[in-house]
């Protein structure tokens, strides 16, 4: 749901994707930490998390998080059950959307991508390594990359993460 036209109710929106997978807390506390360092504590009235609502990994860690801090949270589930293969994809355009139009009404917003590998055994792109240059084979969740590339499209800044050990290791190349 995108909500109606509220300016100035909220001041700084965290659209947050990433992988079902996705384990790393300290790397996201960190990443919001630096979010807030950005914008300065001081400026922010009232925070909002824009979230794909997935009950296991990134979505549940960060709403976990800005609910134990007290900050709104407003979730943009797919329609698994009538949306399809496309559920995901459709979802994600919502919420850009909602995103945009929240900086429309001047509101700060940033996307934080939390990146994890794609581990479906029968993906259709698996053969795409992706990660060469990072040392290891593979390629990211396509849920997040898609999400972060719509952000993207729509001028949104994307901050990137990725769990530390697991995605990006210098120095083993095993390819
Ligand atoms: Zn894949």
């Amino acid at each position: 749901m995108i909500p109606a036209r509220t300016p100035a109710t909220f001041s700084h929106i965290v659209l947050v994707t990433g992988a079902r997978t996705w384990d790393d807390e300290p790397t996201m506390r960190s990443v919001f930490r630096d979010v807030w360092r950005t914008w300065g504590a001081e400026n922010i009235v009232k925070p909002l998390l824009l979230s794909g609502h997935c009950d296991k990994g990134a979505d549940a860690m960060a709403e976990r998080l800005w609910r134990d801090a007290g900050f709104g949270i407003l979730t943009f589930p797919a329609d698994w059950n009538g949306g399809g293969n496309g559920a995901g994809f459709h979802r994600n355009q919502r919420m850009v959307h909602a995103a945009q139009a929240f900086s429309d009404t001047g509101a700060e917003v940033r996307c934080t991508a939390f990146l994890d590998l794609c581990r479906r055994p029968s993906c259709p792109q698996r053969t795409n390594e992706q990660l060469l240059a990072c040392g290891r084979r593979g390629h990211f969740s396509h849920g997040t990359v898609h999400c972060r590339s719509c952000a993207q499209a729509a001028g949104l800044q994307v901050i990137d993460a990725m769990p530390v050990g697991r995605v990006l290791r210098p120095g083993t190349r095993k390819v």
